[in-house]
């Protein structure tokens, strides 16, 4: 069974009336994924202990957000406003995030039904994003005997700017960010691999570019194990993305992620990433196409996607 990590307070934490943040998002895709009964198995994390962060961020950032005492305009910058409930759900989603490593490690693949917090950097946070859950997990993976080497497969439709900024000096964590390249975050700062399209990018031309760019990634770097951000905000009916991938285009995505991880041996450990859309089950069926990909690619004996969407 496909190892999934999900915890109910993801979608449980205070945020204002017509906030953009897609709260309902990550309820709804667990009911998805019960009601469909597919052959998961989910693992329910644990809080990340606050002085776990300090291996990648600032002390004197994290313990002003543990304590509340962050001031508004470096909350403004975040997008939440500052609740203790807020902060014991990213504790938790960093824990999951954790969590979907050393599973992924265990058991070659396994998805977090959230994560992808890529524009938190050493002392502050933007875009919804508090501490950066894909370079402290890449940091803790490197912890194991098997891995040497993490490289980070962002992607989701905004620029991994706080992935970059964070894992710029390390040589054990590669970093590669295939995005819109008019989008948020306006200044963009180098990852290892970026690969910017034009608005407007279509299925055909994004898988064109983004996969063999995938295979010379793995070819050059030599990972060990990689972490996947699996964000939907490239569909194109997506609220803040600009980019014009379908439903189709999101499960050849995945798809190739996991065949390219399976094909080379390298555990993969995937998180949700974005996705945003008023109507937050319009959301469900893509982020959907990451677990049904999994399966489908390491799971085949397990795998029938239902027809009826
Ligand atoms: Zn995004």
């Amino acid at each position: 069974m496909l190892s999934v990590v999900y915890h109910p307070i993801y979608s449980d934490f205070p945020l204002p009336d017509g906030h953009r943040y897609p709260l309902q998002k990550y309820q709804l895709l667990k009911a998805y994924i019960d009601e469909h009964a597919l052959p998961v198995v989910s693992h329910l994390p644990k809080p990340l202990h606050p002085d776990a962060l300090t291996a990648i961020h600032d002390p004197d950032y994290v313990n002003a957000l543990i304590t509340g005492t962050l001031p508004l305009v470096k909350m403004r910058r975040i997008g939440f406003p500052w609740s203790a409930a807020l902060l014991q759900r990213s504790l938790t989603s960093l824990g999951g995030t954790v969590l979907t490593v050393d599973k992924a490690i265990e058991e070659g693949v396994a998805i977090h039904l959230t994560g992808g917090y890529h524009h938190a950097h050493y002392d502050f946070g933007s875009g919804f994003c508090l501490f950066n859950d894909l370079v402290l997990a890449a940091d803790h993976a490197l912890k194991s005997e098997d891995v040497d080497k993490v490289l980070i497969v962002d992607c989701d439709v905004h620029q991994g700017d706080g992935t970059a900024t964070l894992a710029a000096d390390r040589d054990d964590i590669v970093t590669f960010s295939v995005h819109c390249e008019k989008n948020f975050p306006s200044r963009k700062p180098d990852s290892d691999i970026d690969l910017p399209l034009e608005r407007r990018t279509n299925s055909d031309t994004y898988l064109d570019a983004f996969v063999p760019t995938l295979e010379l990634a793995i070819a050059q770097h030599q990972p060990d194990m990689i972490i996947y951000d699996a964000g939907v905000d490239i569909h194109e009916e997506d609220e803040l993305g600009y980019l014009s991938v379908s439903q189709q285009g999101i499960a050849e995505r995945d798809m190739a992620v996991f065949h390219a991880c399976k094909r080379h041996h390298l555990p993969v450990a995937a998180v949700i990433g974005g996705g945003y859309r008023t109507e937050q089950t319009a959301l469900v069926p893509l982020h959907a196409e990451l677990i049904h990909s999994a399966l489908a690619v390491f799971y085949p004996h397990l795998s029938e996607k239902p027809n009826n969407e």
